[in-house]
């Protein structure tokens, strides 16, 4: 996985050097050695406590507790295109910046964890399944023009959630098509992609840039990002039964424990 992250960013880094494709080419000479740290979390679904039972579903009181202790560590969030833009053009980031994304478009983004990170003034990126948008349980048009007016990203996640390894002949419709069926539909340029289950390769993240997306998210452990990984930019998964020690262990700027005070000396 590590090797064919490197070989992936390698390649794309090639391809922006030798063809000079760029929006702005004076980006590349100034920031192309520029690191950023900043964790990308993953969540899928926020959810009662009774029905948890996943890796993929985190209780409401866990996500409230998360949110709680994020502000608290003194993080702001920012949004999959605020990180690109950094690592891009230089934009400026707020201090302890974390991006909170939402992969397969649930509606319980909307009704559950929208109102708590509000309530923080966090903001989110959502990746949603093109196909999905007018299903059950997922989230519509009126919701994500919500998140969209709250400053959120809304992003793609492909156009039936196909692994795209797999299915090379796809990626016309689930990469593009999805891009223009979302663009449409909420009248908002789609910066984003998601690659479903994470999987990606050298023909899929080209594909990717191809098809006119500026950054591509997938799965991994890495919290440092850079103009070579844009187009696999690493997130961390907040699984179903982490605990807070967990959560913070995913955080570059986290306190595991507040100690208590400590006791006044007491002259003798
Ligand atoms: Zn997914």
């Amino acid at each position: 996985m590590k090797m064919m992250t490197l070989f992936i960013n390698g390649v794309i880094a090639f391809i922006f050097g030798i063809s000079g494709i760029s929006q702005d080419s004076s980006i590349l000479s100034d920031n192309r050695d520029r690191v950023v740290t900043v964790p990308i979390l993953l969540y899928h679904s926020i959810i009662d406590d009774s029905v948890v039972d996943s890796r993929y579903e985190v209780s409401i009181d866990n996500f409230k507790k998360q949110m709680e202790q994020l502000s608290y560590w003194g993080y702001s969030t920012i949004s999959v295109k605020e990180l690109v833009d950094h690592i891009n053009k230089g934009h400026t980031l707020p201090p302890r910046p974390v991006v909170i994304t939402f992969d397969d478009g649930y509606l319980d983004v909307y009704s559950n964890a929208f109102p708590i990170m509000e309530k923080y003034g966090f903001t989110g990126t959502v990746y949603v399944v093109a196909n999905r948008l007018r299903a059950d349980g997922f989230l519509q048009e009126g919701e994500l023009e919500t998140l969209l007016n709250h400053g959120w990203e809304i992003g793609s996640h492909g156009m039936t959630h196909t692994e795209l390894t797999q299915n090379h002949d796809l990626v016309r419709q689930e990469i593009l098509q999805s891009r223009l069926d979302l663009e449409e539909a909420l009248g908002n340029k789609v910066f984003s992609f998601a690659y479903p289950f994470g999987s990606v390769d050298w023909y899929i993240s080209h594909k990717v840039y191809d098809y006119g997306y500026s950054a591509a998210v997938g799965v991994g452990k890495i919290m440092q990002h850079s103009f070579g990984t844009v187009y696999n930019l690493s997130r961390r998964e907040v699984q179903g039964d982490a605990d807070l020690e967990a959560f913070a262990d995913l955080l570059p700027w986290s306190n595991h424990f507040i100690p208590a005070p400590r006791r006044k000396y007491l002259p003798e």
